[in-house]
C-alpha cells in the first residue's frame, strides 16, 4: 500500500450536512405533508424559485435552484409552501449547540451545513463516532436527520457527506483518501463549477484518477495556478483549517420583482425602500457601514455588483439613497435593459463605539423579503 501523505494525519474533520432541511423542518411541523412531494420556494404562479425540495419531489426530477413554475409542470400535486427562515434560523441554532457539545471549532457555511474540528475534542472520543453520536442527538432532539462524513481535512469530509445522503455516515480515514478519491468525477472538486468540468472533461480528464494521469504542466496551461489546486484535490489533500466566523461583513436586502422592471423612476423607488430597510436594520444592530454595493440581476440571470465607499461609515438611509442611485445611474444598464432583482448591501461595518461587531453570516436571514438561494 502507498504510504499515507503526512498532511492526511494533521487534522480530524467532520462536515455535517442537513437531509433537504426546510422541507425537512417543515414536514416535521406538519405531519399531513408526510409522503408528499414537498418545494419550499413560493408559489408556482409567481417568480419564485425551489430553495428546497424532499426526496419525494426530487424523484420528479425536482431540483434547488428550478423556478417554481418548472417544478408544478413536473410535479403538479406537489405541495408548495414559502419559506420561512426565521424557524430555519432557530433550528440552526439548535444543531450548532449540538456541535458544540464536541467541538468548539466550528464553521457553518450556512444554516444547515458546517464543517467541525474535532481533532482535539474534549471527550477524547473517535471522530466517528462523535459523527455519529451528532446524528443521533440530531434525530432524538429534533426529529430531523443529517448526513456526516468524516476525514482528514475539509475537502473530503464535504465529499463523505454528500455520499450515502439521506442520513448517511461515511468516514474516510487517512489510508483510505487516496482510493476514495480516484474514482470521483473531478466535479466533486471543491472549486469545479460547470465550465472547468467542461474544459477538463474536454482535455479527456473525468476523474480525479485522470487529473493525476494528466501532465502536470499540461494542466497548468490550461488551468493555470488553479492546477495545483486540483492536482493536489485528486490526491484527497486539502490544508484549509477550519475556521470560526466572528464578523458579519455585510448586512443587506435584495428584491426579485414580481415582473421585470425596465422604467428608471420604478426602480428608483425600490432602491429607495431598499435603502430604507438596511438603514433600519444597522439601526436596530446598532451598526454603521462604509461601503455600499448595488446588486443588479437582470432579465436573463446576468449579475453585476456595483460597489461605492462612502467618506465615513454611516446607518443614514438618505446618504444610502444618494449612493445608490448614482451607482443605479451610472455603472448599470438600469432603463436599457430589463432588471429582476435588485440588492442593496452594506459592508465594512462598525458599531457604533468604532470596534468590529461580532456576528455570523452574510445577508440578514430573520425577514421574509430576502431571496433565498
Ligand atoms: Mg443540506
Amino acid at each position: 500500500m502507498d504510504a499515507v501523505h503526512p498532511s492526511l494525519l494533521k487534522r480530524k474533520i467532520i462536515h455535517v450536512d442537513m437531509d433537504a432541511f426546510y422541507a425537512a423542518v417543515e414536514m416535521r411541523d406538519n405531519p399531513e405533508l408526510h409522503g408528499k412531494p414537498v418545494v419550499i420556494g413560493g408559489s408556482p404562479q409567481s417568480r419564485a424559485v425551489v430553495c428546497t425540495s424532499n426526496y419525494e419531489a426530487r424523484k420528479f426530477g425536482i431540483r434547488s435552484a428550478m423556478s417554481c413554475a418548472h417544478a408544478f409542470r413536473l410535479c403538479p400535486q406537489t405541495v408548495f409552501l414559502p419559506p420561512d427562515f426565521a424557524k430555519y434560523t432557530q433550528v440552526s441554532r439548535q444543531i450548532r449547540e449540538i456541535f458544540a457539545r464536541y467541538t468548539s471549532i466550528i464553521e457553518p457555511l450556512s444554516l444547515d451545513e458546517a464543517f467541525l474540528d474535532v481533532t482535539a475534542n474534549q471527550q477524547d472520543l473517535y471522530a466517528s463516532q462523535i459523527g455519529k453520536m451528532i446524528q443521533s442527538d440530531v434525530s432524538r432532539e429534533l426529529l430531523l436527520t443529517c448526513s456526516v462524513g468524516v476525514a482528514p481535512n475539509k475537502l473530503v469530509a464535504k465529499i463523505a457527506s454528500d455520499f450515502r445522503k439521506p442520513a448517511g455516515l461515511t468516514v474516510v480515514p487517512p489510508e483510505k483518501v487516496a482510493s476514495f478519491m480516484r474514482e470521483l468525477p473531478v466535479r466533486k472538486i471543491f472549486g469545479v463549477g460547470p465550465a472547468t468540468e467542461k474544459r477538463l472533461n474536454h482535455a479527456g480528464i473525468k476523474t480525479c484518477d485522470d487529473v493525476l494521469r494528466f501532465p502536470f504542466v499540461q494542466l497548468e496551461a490550461q488551468l493555470g495556478s488553479f492546477a495545483h489546486w486540483i492536482h493536489m484535490a485528486a490526491q484527497g489533500l486539502d490544508d484549509r483549517s477550519v475556521t470560526v466566523h466572528r464578523e458579519r461583513r455585510s448586512l443587506g436586502r435584495e428584491e426579485t420583482f414580481s415582473q421585470d422592471l425596465i422604467l428608471v423612476p420604478r426602480l428608483l423607488q425600490e432602491l429607495e425602500s431598499l435603502a430604507e430597510l438596511v438603514g433600519r436594520d444597522l439601526q436596530r444592530k446598532q451598526l454603521r457601514g462604509r461601503t455600499l454595493t448595488l446588486k443588479v440581476k437582470y432579465h436573463d440571470f446576468s449579475q453585476i455588483t456595483r460597489s461605492r465607499t462612502l467618506s465615513r461609515a454611516s446607518d443614514d438611509s438618505a446618504e444610502f439613497i444618494a449612493a445608490a442611485k448614482l451607482l443605479l445611474l451610472e455603472k448599470t444598464e438600469a432603463g436599457r435593459k430589463k432588471i429582476r432583482l435588485l440588492g442593496l448591501s452594506v459592508s465594512n461595518l462598525e458599531t457604533k463605539s468604532g470596534t468590529e461587531h461580532q456576528l455570523v453570516s452574510e445577508w440578514s436571514d430573520d425577514e421574509a423579503l430576502l431571496t433565498p438561494l
